[in-house]
């Protein structure tokens, strides 16, 4: 079984696991409506490819990823697109975001699809293209792009896979349930890991409150090729956190502000192995999930396979919810989730478990008392934090000292605040000040950047005024030493032929002016045929004069016109040689601007460590890419 090392603090509050785990694993019965949220993942929300009205079949790409950290959406079933907009989501400040709500037509018609051949053969980037097709993100919480964890660049080793089967926070049994009954799958999908990632060693982290699926997994496991052991860690909150399940099961540390891959650790959890799993085998991309319904307001405690997308509601129905006993509703376990306030939010692909709970069973929380110093609070704490002082200077709006304070190493597990006799809801302190701690950052990037901008505009417009003025100046002189030198060699035939002095240099045709002649012209010429025609019908004098004048007008406007037309092509042929296209270099920039504003939205929305430095790379490109766009712009507009 192999050693189990320990990490500071830690709780243990009623396990609530037992309700859900007495039957198998439902499917789930078919929604009317389901609600697919653009941004059910750590990044930048995907982009809608369909319209409304569209039929779409089972397993049909609706929403294509955008930059690296992204996840593409796929239909859960068949049916019809019936809007894409604003729609209550999973998010813990309760606002919309924008859905495809599609209306199922019941025949679940899938779409055609196979998975890979022998993907030990493939190249691993097809195979990791592949699995971000699938739309695969972490489904053990944060939702973090799958294709991207196993993507790590030359500058990372992984010598351990940490697979994360511990689900320490109460009343959660999907990944339990889903052990119990597919431990095959996932073993597959660590075989694809583990093919990517080529660990020297693999670990599976499990609490030891769940026996039967450490069964499954050993009789899986028998003669297996792969170096993989089970480690049976101790029942304790957040033992499933991801830098807590590193300590336990290696001894080491992540340091502040690394990311597990910095040790030469990934952890990936069961469900996304198994989502992996049928993404190779079967092409299936990710579009349901296991899901916990609990709660005492819930007569048939269970867990659900339900579609992305489906409402909570529907979830509810299928575990009989007893009439006027739901007091609270859950999304997630009772530390870490969040009450919603509304029953038709979907289900996403970070959605473990749903709580309809009584009032008995969770109550409203306490009056929040002051502070009494009491220490339980550090004393707890997983992440070794101080959390009541970060609780003060959550409070008092003094940031930079709770960032000092390793603010943002806070996993927001809730111990301190479960053990608090004060009953302080001190994550949410945390929460508040996290939020507007990236609210400061990103405004001061933004105005970082916005001053970089304007320096290098202010240095390229004095560079260019300074070239001005230096080639004004050689003109000049060069003007001088010819005319110096006229004088003194052409003094006597210049005095003979005063009228074949040199002319002065002409300027090039302005092609506005030339097309103004051109139009005079034609105005005159229109004119002296109206007079001309004026005087034929009327038998009046001077016809003779006015023919003159016309043959003279006419041939005054055709050359007018030919010399606008030559000057026009000459302009245009100018262009093409720069080989400048105004209207596409127009549109580039104002993409590349778009792209770089929501890559700050995202930024902004991110906490997970990992997911900002690969955001803050791809920043700084597009960034780069936007200016030398704009710069190209401002050089080729007209002045
Ligand atoms: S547990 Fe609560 S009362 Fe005690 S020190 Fe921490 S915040 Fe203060
Ligand atoms: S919520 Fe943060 S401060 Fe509180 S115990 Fe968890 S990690 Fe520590």
């Amino acid at each position: 079984m192999g050693k189990v090392f320990a990490f500071h603090g830690g709780v243990h509050p009623p396990e609530n696991k037992k309700q859900s785990t007495r039957t198998p694993i439902a499917h789930a019965p078919l929604p009317k409506m389901l609600y697919i949220p653009l941004q059910q993942h750590i990044g930048i929300a995907a982009n809608p490819v369909v319209n409304v009205g569209d039929r779409v079949l089972k397993g049909q790409l609706i929403a294509e990823p955008v930059g690296r950290i992204s996840a593409s959406l796929h239909a859960p079933t068949s049916g019809i697109v019936r809007s894409i907009g604003p729609h209550p989501v999973p998010h813990a400040s309760g606002l919309e975001s924008d859905c495809i709500t599609l209306e199922t037509d019941g025949q679940n018609e899938w779409i055609e699809h196979q998975g890979l051949q022998d993907y030990t053969r493939l190249e691993p980037s097809v195979l990791i293209e592949h699995i971000r097709q699938c739309g695969i993100a972490g489904m053990g919480g944060a939702g973090f792009p799958t294709d991207v964890k196993l993507h790590l660049g030359d500058d990372h080793i992984v010598n351990t896979l940490i697979i994360n089967a511990a689900e320490c926070e109460p009343y959660i049994t999907a990944d339990d349930m889903l052990m119990r009954e597919r431990a095959a799958d996932i073993l597959s999908g660590i075989r694809i890991i583990s093919h990517l990632l080529r660990p020297s060693h693999i670990m599976i982290g499990i609490e030891d409150n769940k026996p039967q699926a450490i069964h499954a997994l050993e009789a899986v496991l028998k003669g297996c090729e792969l170096n993989v052991d089970i480690r049976v860690v101790p029942t304790k909150y957040p033992s499933g956190g991801e830098r807590q399940l590193i300590q336990l099961l290696t001894g080491l540390e992540v340091p502040s502000g690394r990311i597990p891959a910095d040790i030469g650790i990934v952890c990936q959890n069961v469900g996304t192995a198994t989502a992996i799993h049928r993404a190779v085998h079967f092409g299936e991309p990710l579009i349901s999930r296991i899901v916990t319904v609990t709660g005492d307001a819930v007569a048939k405690p269970q867990n659900f396979e339900a579609l992305i997308g489906t409402p909570f509601a529907d979830l509810l129905e299928a575990a009989s919810l007893y009439e006027g006993r739901l007091f609270r509703l859950v999304m997630g376990g009772p530390m870490m989730g969040v009450t919603v306030a509304h029953d038709q939010i979907p289900v996403i692909k970070t959605t473990n478990c749903i709580i309809a709970a009584s009032d008995e069973e969770m109550p409203q929380a306490p009056p929040e008392q002051p502070c009494i110093r009491c220490n339980m609070c550090e004393q707890v704490c997983p992440v070794t934090l101080l959390p009541q002082q970060l609780y003060w200077f959550s409070k008092g709006r003094e940031f930079d000292k709770a960032r000092n304070h390793n603010l943002f190493d806070c996993i927001e597990c809730g111990a301190c605040a479960y053990v608090c006799p004060s009953s302080i809801p001190l994550v949410q302190y945390y929460r508040f000040a996290k939020s507007e701690i990236r609210t400061e950052e990103a405004e001061q990037r933004k105005a970082d950047h916005a001053r970089q901008r304007f320096e290098a505009r202010q240095a390229r417009l004095e560079r260019e005024q300074a070239e001005k003025e230096a080639r004004r100046k050689a003109r000049a002189e060069e003007a001088a030493r010819a005319q110096q030198s006229r004088k003194s060699t052409e003094a006597d035939k210049a005095q003979a032929e005063p009228g074949n002095a040199a002319p002065a240099a002409s300027a090039a045709p302005d092609l506005k002016q030339l097309k103004t002649a051109a139009a005079v012209a034609r105005t005159k010429l229109k004119k002296a045929r109206d007079a001309l025609k004026n005087a034929e019908d009327k038998g009046l004098d001077g016809i003779d004069a006015l023919r003159v004048t016309l043959t003279d007008l006419e041939q005054k406007s055709e050359e007018a016109e030919q010399a606008f037309k030559a000057a026009e092509q000459a302009e245009a042929a100018a262009a093409a040689e720069k080989g400048v296209d105004l209207k596409q270099l127009k549109i580039d920039a104002a993409m590349a601007r778009a792209a770089v504003t929501k890559l700050e939205r995202a930024l902004t929305k991110t906490e997970d460590e990992q997911a900002r430095r690969e955001m803050e790379t791809e920043l700084v490109e597009a960034r780069k890419k936007s200016d030398a766009l704009n710069q190209s712009l401002s050089e080729h507009s007209p002045a």
